[in-house]
C-alpha cells in the first residue's frame, strides 16, 4: 500500500468505496488523513466502516473546512451530469482528485525521479502496460503494475529511487488527475467510445491529450488525425515526442514494417525489434502497442536488447487474444475479451484458417462489419442467443452450425481442424457478444474455454494457470 502521507491531518471526503475507492480510503487513513467516506452501495458502506474508515452522508457533512474531495473514477464527474457530490465540491470550492492525482504527489515528495510510465488510448491499453512491465520485470528491474488494468495503483508499494511504475490511466482517471506527470506518457490512439461519460470526441481527446502533455517524454501514435494533431501541439510546446505509427514509415519514430519494428531518427532508421513468431504480438494492432512500449523502455534507459529478450517471452494477457494450447499445426486461442463486433476484428484479422467459436448475448449490429474477414473462416461454431442471427448473417458465405454451448464448440471445432490440410488451423474463442446469457462475464467465460481446450487429448497447454494476469 501507499499511505498518503501528502494529507497528513487534512479533512478529505471520498465517493465510490469500490475497488479502488476502498483502496484509497485506506491508503488516506494509512497515512494519517482525517476522511470521511460514503458510497450510494449501503454493503460497501459497510465494509469500509468495519474497516475503521470513518463513513457518513457527504449530504450532511461541512465542505468548507475540506483540503480535497477524492471521488471514485467510476462516478460521472462531468456526463450526462455531474454527480451530487460534485455540485457540493464545486459549491464549496473544493478540489476534486482520483487516486492517480495522489500517487503523483506522493511520488513528488519522496521520489520525483523514480521512473513512471503511463499509457492511456481508445485501444491497447492494458496489452501494452502489461507488455511493458513484462519487459522492465524480465530485466531484473524493480516493478510496480497498475491502475485501470485491474490493482488499485495505491495498493502498489509506495515510491522510490529505483522503483518502476507502470499505470494503465482510464480518461476518468486522467480527468482526476491535474498535476499527471510521468517520466514516459503514452497516447496509443483514439477513437470514439464512453462518449456518453465525455460528451463530444473533442472533450475525449482533450483529457487524454493532458496524459501526454503533461509527460517528459511523449509517446503518441499518429495513425488516427486527433492523435496526430496532440503530437504536433505537445510538441510546439516544448515536450519531447516519440511518434509511432504501424500504418506508414516515418522519418523521427518507431514504426511497424511488417512484422519489424523500425527506429528512425533524421532519417536514419534501423530495426529496433521483429515481432516475427511472437504468437503474443500478432497482428498490427499489437505492432502498435509493442512500438509504443519499446519506445517508453527506451525513453526511461532500458536497452535494446533488454527490450528484444522481453518482448520476446511476453506471455500475452489472459482473454486477450491469447494462445492458450496446441495440438500439431492447431493453435487455440482465447479472446473472450472480444464482446463485440469491432473487438473481433483483430483476432479475426490476425489469423487464417479459423474455426471461429462466436456467440453469446448478441450487440445491435451483429457480425455484419466482420464480413470482409469471413474468408479467414473455415466454419463458425455458434453459441448462446445470437446464435440464429449469426447463422443468418454468415449464410452461405461461411459454413457454420449451431453448436449451442462453448463445450460443444471447442470439441466439434477441435476435431474439424485436425482433419483440415492447411499448414496450420486456429481454434478461436473471439465471440463478439457479451457472455451473460451463459456465463458471469468474458472472464468466466475464457477460462471455461481454457478448460475444455485442456481437456482435448493430446493438447499441448501454453499457459500456467496465472499466465498473463490482469
Ligand atoms: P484496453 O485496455 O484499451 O481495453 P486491451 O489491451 O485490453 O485494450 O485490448 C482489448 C482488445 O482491443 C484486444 O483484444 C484487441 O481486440 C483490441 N486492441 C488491442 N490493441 C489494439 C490497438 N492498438 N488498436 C486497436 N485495437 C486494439
Amino acid at each position: 500500500m501507499i499511505p498518503i502521507t501528502t494529507l497528513n491531518g487534512k479533512k478529505v471526503a471520498l465517493f465510490g468505496l469500490g475497488g479502488s475507492g476502498f483502496a484509497t480510503a485506506r491508503a488516506l487513513v494509512a497515512g494519517g488523513a482525517d476522511v470521511t467516506a460514503w458510497d450510494d452501495n449501503p454493503d460497501s458502506v459497510a465494509k469500509a466502516a468495519a474497516e475503521g474508515i470513518a463513513v457518513a452522508d457527504l449530504r450532511t457533512i461541512d465542505w468548507n473546512g475540506l483540503s480535497v474531495f477524492v471521488l471514485s473514477p467510476g462516478v460521472p464527474l462531468t456526463h450526462p451530469k455531474p454527480h451530487w457530490t460534485v455540485d457540493l465540491a464545486h459549491a464549496a470550492g473544493v478540489e476534486i482528485i482520483g487516486d492517480v492525482e495522489l500517487f503523483v504527489r506522493e511520488r513528488r515528495a519522496f521520489a520525483p525521479d523514480c521512473p513512471f510510465i503511463a499509457i492511456t488510448g481508445t485501444n491497447g491499453k492494458s496489452t501494452t502496460t502489461a507488455l511493458i512491465a513484462h519487459i522492465l520485470q524480465s530485466s531484473g528491474r524493480d516493478t510496480q503494475l497498475g491502475g485501470n488494468i485491474g490493482t488499485a495503483v495505491l495498493t502498489l508499494d509506495p515510491p522510490k529511487a529505483g522503483r518502476f511504475y507502470v499505470v494503465e490511466c482510464s480518461s476518468y482517471q486522467i480527468d482526476l488527475a491535474p498535476t499527471l506527470n510521468p517520466s514516459a506518457g503514452i497516447l496509443l490512439n483514439l477513437t470514439p467510445d464512453h462518449l456518453d461519460r465525455h460528451g463530444t470526441m473533442q472533450h475525449y481527446a482533450d483529457i487524454k491529450e493532458r496524459l501526454v502533455a503533461g509527460s517528459d517524454v511523449a509517446v503518441v501514435g499518429v495513425d488516427d488525425s486527433y492523435s496526430s494533431l496532440i503530437a504536433d501541439r505537445i510538441e510546439r510546446a516544448g515536450i519531447k515526442v516519440m511518434r509511432i505509427s504501424r500504418r506508414h514509415p516515418l522519418a523521427n519514430g518507431l514504426y511497424a514494417e511488417g512484422s519489424r519494428i523500425i527506429q528512425a531518427s533524421n532519417a536514419a532508421a534501423a530495426e529496433i525489434a521483429d515481432l516475427d513468431g511472437i504468437q503474443t504480438l500478432r497482428g498490427g494492432h499489437n505492432a502498435q502497442n509493442a512500438a509504443a512500449a519499446i519506445a517508453a523502455c527506451l525513453a526511461v534507459g532500458v536497452s535494446a536488447e533488454e527490450i528484444r529478450a522481453g518482448l520476446k517471452s511476453f506471455p500475452g494477457l489472459k482473454h486477450r487474444m491469447q494462445p492458450v494450447g496446441k495440438r500439431g499445426r492447431v493453435v487455440f486461442v482465447n479472446d473472450s475479451k472480444a464482446t463485440n463486433a469491432d473487438a473481433a476484428a483483430p483476432a479475426l484479422s490476425s489469423y487464417e484458417n479459423i474455426y471461429w467459436i462466436a456467440g453469446g448475448l448478441p450487440k445491435e449490429g451483429g457480425i455484419t462489419s466482420l464480413a470482409p474477414l469471413f474468408p479467414r473462416i473455415s466454419k463458425a461454431y455458434l453459441i448462446g442467443e445470437a446464435a440464429p442471427a449469426f447463422a443468418a448473417t454468415l449464410g452461405d458465405q461461411v459454413p457454420y452450425e449451431i453448436s449451442g454451448t462453448l463445450e460443444r464448440a471447442v470439441a466439434h471445432a477441435a476435431a474439424d481442424a485436425d482433419r483440415d490440410e492447411h499448414e496450420s488451423a486456429a481454434v478461436m474463442l473471439s465471440p463478439a457478444c457479451a457472455s451473460f446469457d451463459q456465463y458471469k462475464n468474458f472472464e468466466v467465460r475464457g477460462d471455461a474455454f481454457v478448460s475444455h481446450v485442456a481437456a482435448i487429448d493430446g493438447v499441448t497447454m501454453l499457459i500456467g494457470s496465472a499466465a498473463g494476469g490482469k
